[in-house]
């Protein structure tokens, strides 16, 4: 494994050169997105993508999000192109979505874990931007995480997860959103949000209209769970657990405790004082959990969100966080 460093905002073209050159030859490259870091491999070269799930011990249900520098090119690995995809697409690409529409058969099945739906991102990232032009290849990316484990929001993140497993790291700082994206399915008759990210839902609907929730969508029989959404996800080593202010903590007084506070304080060696925009939250929210677990915690504390629209985003990565097993 070997990383280097490139400008967030002008890489240089021979690192862009060599990291596409792996991913030609069918290698695994992390590289830095809005959202968190990915681990990239060739999307429509099954034996690559193997190796995003070995290395990242991914279960083979749980499909990967494949990354393309525009629309024209998600267009091109769809069956079917359906007008709220055109308009998702002009109001939200190059950015922090992701759609999944009906795949067209060039996708290998081993990208979308068997299903007839491909998930497709163009992200905004100038580093993600230049690797995907150059490589000229659809990238499949998920984190560049070990399975169930926090998401990487920097170099040093993947180095710690993944280790040998990746034949290059683009270095370029921090991730900007911090939290993965929001993806929605566009298949069906109407669209159903998967997993909320930093775009909140308004957003989405005044582009698509209503949007429903997994679970509530459509008609019986019609609603498309997205796999790999249901387990425990984006959690850290240590135990973590959502508190309201005022209730009761019952903590093992031998424990190592962080905590990430927003209006409120309470006993820890480790407390980290959140910013008070969701935003804010996203982008800081991995990065303080990975120092809570490099800090040796056994428990992280964590003051619950605001139960608003704005927040779904950074509530949900933190229910699933806390979610045992
Ligand atoms: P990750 O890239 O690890 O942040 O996760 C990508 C998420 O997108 C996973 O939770 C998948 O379940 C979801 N996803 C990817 N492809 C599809 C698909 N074809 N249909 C539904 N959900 C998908
Ligand atoms: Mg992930």
């Amino acid at each position: 494994m070997k990383t280097i460093q490139v400008d967030p905002g002008r890489p240089d073209p021979a690192a862009i050169q060599q990291a596409a050159a792996l991913l030609r030859a069918g290698g695994l490259v992390a590289f830095p997105t809005e959202t968190v870091y990915g681990l990239g491999a060739n999307a429509l070269d099954p034996e690559a993508v193997a190796r995003i799930y070995a290395a990242k011990r991914r279960p083979s249900y749980n499909p990967l999000i494949v990354h393309v520098p525009d629309a024209a090119a998600a267009q091109a690995l769809a069956a079917d192109w359906p007008a709220h995809a055109a308009a998702c697409a002009a109001a939200f690409w190059p950015g922090p979505l992701t759609l999944v529409v009906a795949k067209h058969a060039r996708v290998p099945d081993a990208v979308t874990a068997g299903l007839s739906r491909v998930a497709l991102r163009v992200p905004a990232h100038p580093v993600a931007q230049a690797l995907l032009r150059a490589a000229e290849l659809p990238v499949a990316a998920p984190s560049a995480n070990r399975s169930s484990e926090l998401s990487p929001t920097l170099a040093r993140h993947v180095e710690k997860s993944l280790e040998a497993a990746v034949d290059l790291i683009l270095d370029a700082g921090p991730a900007s959103v911090g939290i993965e994206s929001t993806v929605i399915d566009l298949s069906g008759s109407a669209p159903i949000l998967l997993r909320p990210g930093s775009i909140p839902q308004m957003a989405l609907e005044r582009v698509l209209g209503p949007v429903s929730l997994p679970g509530s969508a459509g008609k019986p029989g019609e609603a498309r769970p997205s796999p790999g959404m249901l387990d425990r996800h984006y959690a850290p080593r240590a135990e973590l657990r959502l508190f309201t202010p005022c209730g009761v903590l019952d903590v093992r007084p031998d424990y190592t405790v962080g905590a990430l506070l927003l209006t409120t304080q309470v006993m820890a060696q480790f407390p980290v004082r959140m910013p008070a925009d969701p935003d804010g939250y996203a982008q800081r929210l991995y990065a303080e959990l990975h120092r809570l677990d490099d800090a040796g915690c056994d428990l992280i504390l964590v003051e619950r969100v605001a139960d608003t629209p704005e927040w779904a985003g950074v509530r949900d990565r933190l229910e699933r966080a806390a979610r045992r097993g």
